[in-house]
């Protein structure tokens, strides 16, 4: 039986006035603290931190690729910004890691009718020479359809692997349909492929490439691998299915080489150093393109303001740790290097990376014997338009390690239908956050952490200045 099914018919017994109304999914009327609806309500309606955040780290730093230069200048503002916000022992925390930029990028289709196509080289992809390479393009509907072929109609040319990511509000669709993204030029490779472009991983039908990482398989032979933006894909498979022999020159020029980069951590120190810290976060590095506002300004801006308002209350009974986690883009580097680095035990980890729509449910991962507390947290975001989701189930990409060795965790799952028209685009800037759904999250991150930190205490009254 469900836990909360269980819990409205022992409410039935209790009030049986009531009992004939409810249904099977209400849960149990649970009294929300005022202190957290107040420190809600004040973030829905005032918040202007997470907007802040964005906004400067946006345009002050711009696109921060991993173990680049732009990423130290990104960390060399967070630990300034959280300096400047107040927060207690800001440090750096650095790892080594391989590094990959990308150079010109071109697609031209020579025969049977030339033009050009817009293309964007996947993270790690082979690089090119300058003057690119040539070859004919077979073309695969699915990433089976490319892994059934017979290596004979796949060797020397360059592979299309086109399908159809559907828009999901939770987002559900970027796993099976990210497929040929991660698995494709591996198995391209591994085929005699001299090269691959796929349908870009997006749901939107401007020409924007959907840049993201793969990474070859181990022995396998990286080879050039690009995304065309839906429009241009489209228009390859029109192309192909004309049924004439399709050239392509492809240039993808890119680099590799080794780098570092490194977490940034920020506390709001509890009452009780005794007790575990909460974890909130999300990722500072972001792709090349754009300029991160939404993946992931966003998330470290909607956490960091949440544990700032919190700071602003007063003392939370429990540490509040906000990880600015570097290099999640190329293959969540800095939530592995967190994990290592921290092996004591966290009291809950959430991270918002998932752009800025509003918030819409609220999955949790507490524990049976933490389930009063859930039950609270569900309570204190309903106003907020946020409905219960799972007990026992929580997300996050950093996080997902920890989470997956068996750390509590909270998943405030943020709208995603819109969220693959930008993801990891040139489009993913500032223009794209809506301040009022900011403040949504902002909300619900501080009524999270009022109800997880176990009780602010109001700091000692300023004294009155005459
Ligand atoms: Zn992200």
């Amino acid at each position: 039986m469900r836990p909360y099914l269980l819990a409205s018919l022992l409410i039935s017994v209790a009030a049986p006035s009531l009992s004939q109304q409810s249904t099977a999914i209400a849960p149990a009327p649970v009294r929300v603290d005022p202190m957290v609806t107040a420190l809600r309500a004040d973030a829905l309606a005032n918040d202007h931190y997470a907007w802040d955040i964005t906004e400067g780290l946006t345009t002050e730093v711009g696109q921060r690729l991993a173990g680049t230069e732009a990423e130290a200048r990104a960390r060399d503002w967070a630990v300034a910004k959280l300096r400047a916000l107040g927060f207690a022992n800001v440090r750096v925390e650095p790892f080594d890691m391989a590094t990959w930029t990308r150079g010109a990028e071109n697609a031209e289709v020579l025969s049977p009718f030339p033009q050009r196509l817009v293309v964007a080289a996947l993270g790690n992809s082979g690089s090119t020479p300058a003057e690119g390479i040539t070859g004919e393009v077979v073309g695969f509907d699915t990433l089976a359809d490319l892994e059934a072929a017979p290596d004979a109609t796949v060797r020397g040319k360059i592979v299309f692997v086109s399908h159809a990511m559907p828009r999901t509000q939770d987002g559900s669709s970027y796993g099976y349909f990210g497929g040929p993204r991660r698995q494709g030029p591996s198995i391209a490779s591994r085929k005699g492929a001299i090269a691959i472009v796929i349908r870009s991983i997006g749901t939107d039908y401007h020409r924007n490439p959907h840049t993201g990482t793969q990474t070859f398989a181990n022995g396998v032979r990286p080879i050039p691998a690009g995304a065309l933006p839906l429009p241009d894909a489209e228009q390859l498979q029109r192309i192909l299915k004309r049924g004439k022999p399709v050239t392509m020159r492809l240039t993808l020029v890119s680099q590799t080489g080794q780098g570092q980069s490194a977490n940034v951590i920020a506390e709001v120190p509890g009452r009780d150093r005794s007790q575990p810290p909460i974890l909130v976060g999300g990722h500072l590095d972001s792709w090349d393109q754009g300029t991160g506002a939404i993946d992931d300004a966003s998330g470290v801006a909607i956490a960091t303001a949440a544990a700032k308002r919190i700071m602003d209350a007063g003392r939370p009974l429990r540490t509040i740790r906000i990880v600015w986690f570097g290099a999640e883009e190329p293959g969540l580097f800095g939530g592995v290097a967190y994990q290592k680095r921290h092996p004591e035990a966290h009291y809950a980890l959430a991270e918002s990376d998932f752009g800025a729509g509003r918030i819409w449910r609220v999955n949790s991962k507490l524990g049976k014997q933490r389930e009063a507390e859930a039950r609270a947290l569900q309570a204190a975001l309903a106003p907020l338009g946020i409905v219960p989701g799972s007990l026992d189930d929580a997300d996050g990409s950093d996080i997902g390690p920890m989470l997956a060795a068996g750390a509590p965790g909270v998943g405030l799952s943020q709208d995603g239908t819109y969220y693959f028209d930008l993801h990891h685009t040139p489009d993913d800037t500032l223009d794209k956050v809506d301040p009022e759904a900011l403040r949504q999250n902002v909300a619900a991150w501080t009524a999270m952490l009022a109800v997880l930190s176990g009780g602010i205490e109001s700091g000692p009254k300023q004294p009155k200045r005459r």
